[in-house]
């Protein structure tokens, strides 16, 4: 056995794939003529972390590795732990015979999200908001450099979904229901990945150091199901299909992007992991994209109806259509052999195999993974560092959209005073982190309890941190009707809104507040001047309230930085955003995208009221 290290190890030495000079394609052409048909396979697997053994990367040659719904190496794990996890991984790839470096994916959607103290960021239906794609490319370059801080070279993100019903539960992951709005914001690829400087369609040669590998997701239509059920079928002709939900794939093209994630959905009835015409046909044949196409989380078994009941016919009819990379999180062995089983009896091509793997190694070549696998140190302090967090608060300033300001007939509320004698801070959402990041943060579906462990500010702490030392802030997470009768405030700021979801637990037909939100916007806004702040991934049952309130901000997923809403209400910065979705009256209006006949929104699609700062810019309290 000790021979044979040895052996292998020369052959890595001279071997041209090792060589940095050589180009790409001449890399992966050597690399490809030395691997083994199980060395293949392997590549094209992507395995979750949890249960993964040094033993099962070295035996299978597993080619990626992820943490399904951002799962951490264990409870709390700070970036030292990421880095551990990673580099024990990696050194078992590179124990291989070839050794070929594993590539770690992570969802890294809004910041590096899974990571304790990492910065978080708006989600992206409060970057849609601000409509300035400059500002979301730099929150790319910020993610791109927390991510690679702790050893990940690849994202599963952007997701460039055209969430066009906001029923749907990751409505959040979208921009925008306008295709255009997205298009712009698919310059966060740029940030991720760096700008293409090649013109190898669809691939850059060389990502860097201190970028990742972005992944646009989920192709295609995934924003478009009936009743926004997740996962649902997309029912759509040729304008819909290839003039709103597919133009920012070719954006994303057009920026190298180099990874397309397929969707769970259907289009017309025809699962997106079985669909050749649109991902081999389309992307690849067309497009001429040269990255690679991964599946989604157990993708392929839910090709079938109940899904995993003919795995054999779910590999065969994936990998045909052009899905080059699996995610498998539990059934490696039956895909590993039942693929390799498939291509002995010549049901799969080795052309289709070859051509999965050229594009899984280009992604590796150019991510650097060969000269740098394992984690690069010097990183790591910006992992939720100042600059970060100072841009994250502006992109929350810019991401809240004033929907109300003054009672009629009554002078504008907002901006506040920084002097007022007693504030009241009311609500669910006003003190609580998880509930401002949502869904997608330290945990899969959020941080819902009181467990909250990360860095970061509530709108409290922002309040009081902003207001003059001599006024008094009173907090009260839940306050009844008696706390009313018995206190007096200058004004009221109640916070309340949707507790963290993901994914299909998201979904939601009548998009109400949950308890005791209504309560306590009603309460707070019969007996004082009050301004309400909704946290929420979407636009939510608001009519009913609204008659009573003074003022409302939509402030969406905030993320870590509160300090961006204060900024805003105190006058500080004006009020710019604007509704990148139509806000519904009543969900039975839904679905209901500004452009449709009958429109008849609460709020348009770009509505948002503004406000001029009152503040000197040197008298801005700075994070
Ligand atoms: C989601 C993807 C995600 C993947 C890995 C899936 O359930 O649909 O968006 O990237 O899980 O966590």
């Amino acid at each position: 056995k000790k021979g044979v290290t040895v052996e292998a190890k020369g052959a890595k030495l001279h071997a041209k794939y090792r060589d940095p000079k050589q180009p790409i394609d001449v890399r992966i052409q050597d690399l490809l003529g030395k691997m083994t048909l199980e060395e293949k396979v392997g590549q094209m697997a992507q395995l979750e972390r949890q249960n993964l053994t040094a033993d099962i990367i070295k035996n299978y040659f597993i080619g990626s590795i992820l943490s399904g719904g951002g799962s951490s190496p264990k409870k709390n794990a700070n970036v030292e732990d990421w880095v551990d996890m990673v580099n024990n991984f990696q050194n078992a790839a590179l124990l291989t015979r070839l050794g070929i470096p594993m590539i770690y994916g992570i969802d890294a959607v809004h910041g590096h999200n899974n990571v304790v103290n990492a910065t978080i960021f708006p989600h992206n239906v409060g970057l849609g908001v601000t409509r300035d794609p400059l500002l979301v490319k730099k929150i790319g370059a910020a993610t791109a450099l927390e991510v690679r801080a702790t050893g990940i070279p690849y994202a599963f993100a952007p997701c460039i979904a055209i969430c066009r019903d906001p029923r749907w539960g990751r409505c959040y992951e979208s921009y925008s229901e306008d295709h255009v709005i997205v298009q712009e914001m698919t310059q966060i690829i740029e940030g991720l990945q760096g700008e293409v400087k090649t013109d190898m369609k669809g691939m850059p040669y060389v990502l860097g150091k201190k970028k990742v590998a972005a992944c646009a997701k989920h192709y295609v239509g995934d924003g478009g199901t009936v009743k926004g059920i997740n996962e649902n079928n997309t029912i759509v002709d040729q304008a819909g299909l290839f003039g709103t939900h597919m133009p920012a794939y070719l954006n994303s093209l057009a920026k190298g992007v180099a990874t397309i994630m397929a969707s769970y959905s259907s289009i017309n009835g025809v699962k997106m992991h079985a669909n050749r015409d649109l991902l081999t046909g389309f992307l690849k044949e067309k497009l001429g994209f040269k990255g690679f196409i991964i599946s989604d989380w157990e993708g392929i078994d839910r090709i079938t109806y109940p899904p995993h009941s003919n795995y054999t016919y779910s590999i065969q009819a994936s990998i045909l259509a052009g899905v080059d990379m699996v995610m498998i999180p539990y059934n490696y062995t039956e895909f590993i052999n039942g693929l390799i089983d498939l291509v002995k009896k010549n049901v799969i091509p080795m052309s289709r195999i070859d051509d999965a793997v050229t594009r899984i190694l280009r992604v590796k070549f150019a991510t650097g993974l060969f000269e740098n696998p394992l984690v690069d140190y010097s990183l790591i302090n910006k992992v939720g560092c100042m600059k970060h967090r100072t841009l994250a608060r502006e992109a929350v300033r810019k991401s809240l959209v004033l929907l109300k300001n003054g009672k009629p007939g009554k002078p504008p509320v907002l901006p506040l005073p920084k002097n007022a004698n007693k504030i009241l801070v009311a609500g669910t959402h006003s003190h609580n982190l998880g509930y401002q990041c949502g869904g997608w943060t330290i945990e899969w579906q959020g941080v819902s309890g009181n467990n909250w462990t990360a860095a970061g500010t509530t709108i409290l702490n922002a309040i009081k941190a902003t207001v003059d030392k001599s006024t008094q802030v009173t907090y009260r997470k839940n306050p009844g009707k008696n706390f009313f009768k018995k206190n007096n405030f200058d004004y009221a700021i109640v916070v309340v809104g949707e507790v963290p979801y993901a994914e299909t637990r998201g979904d939601s037909q009548n998009l109400t507040i949950p308890d005791p939100g209504p309560n306590i916007i009603q309460n707070a806004c019969k007996a004082i001047k009050c301004v309400v702040v909704l946290i929420s991934g979407r636009p939510v049952v608001i009519e009913p309230y609204l008659d009573t309130m003074d003022a409302l901000v939509a402030a969406w997923l905030p993320g870590s930085e509160g300090q961006g809403v204060s900024d805003v209400l105190f006058g500080d910065y004006g009020f710019t955003g604007k509704l990148a979705r139509t806000w519904f009256k009543r969900p039975d209006q839904l679905p209901m995208n500004h452009g449709d006949p009958n429109y008849d929104p609460l709020f348009p699609f770009g509505f948002g009221l503004e406000t001029k700062p009152t503040t000197q810019h040197n008298k801005r309290i700075e994070l």
